[in-house]
């Protein structure tokens, strides 16, 4: 009785975290990886909860692969921090670099953390343009170092992301904007 109240409760969470990340119009592979499903049973979850796709789009073919979109300009930085910061308060981040991140992070239990960060930070920037897809890009990429790193700004000691290469003093957009202002004002 155990065992199969077990698994239920386990078959319930891939299930729920599917339906979250469909909802995220996340891609077929990206949702087999974090649950551990199979793409036919997250086609019959496709049928079952949206029938005609009810709004959801279903996405195909490769996620997003490109560190430059998150650091191209002021506003993209801003959001890329603001969602940083989710993860890393929701315990999406590993506690050290993971060489092999893409392989090695997913799992439900990361993946539900995963959308709670996510989630949070669509009700703080709801115009955002990072998609569910973009934000695993991030946290693998952060977890492994070698193209995106957290830092910290310079003023206030927020968390921003940089690219490797950055070099250290850089700060967040709020501080950047106040000295800014500031300097007009001379
Ligand atoms: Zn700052």
């Amino acid at each position: 009785m155990r065992i199969s109240d077990d698994r239920y409760n386990r078959d319930r969470i891939r299930f729920d975290l599917a339906l979250r990340f469909i909802r995220h119009e996340a891609r077929t592979h990206t949702i087999r990886i974090w649950t551990g499903l199979t793409d036919d049973r997250i086609r019959k979850l496709y049928r079952s909860y949206f029938p005609a796709n009810g709004g959801v789009a279903r996405r195909r073919g490769k996620s997003p692969q490109l560190a430059s979109f998150f650091l191209r300009t002021p506003r993209m930085r801003h959001e890329t921090a603001v969602l940083a910061s989710m993860c890393y308060l929701y315990g999406v981040m590993p506690q050290e670099r993971v060489a092999d991140a893409p392989r090695r992070m997913p799992c439900a239990q990361r993946g539900e953390a995963l959308c709670g960060a996510y989630e949070t930070y669509r009700r703080l920037v709801p115009t955002s343009r990072i998609s569910l897809e973009h934000a695993i890009y991030l946290v693998t990429s952060l977890a492994r170092g070698d193209e995106l790193r957290p830092s910290h700004c310079a003023d206030c000691w927020g968390l921003i992301v940089v690219d490797r290469f950055a070099v250290s003093g850089r700060r967040c957009r709020n501080c950047e904007n106040w000295r800014h202002g500031k300097l007009l004002r001379r």
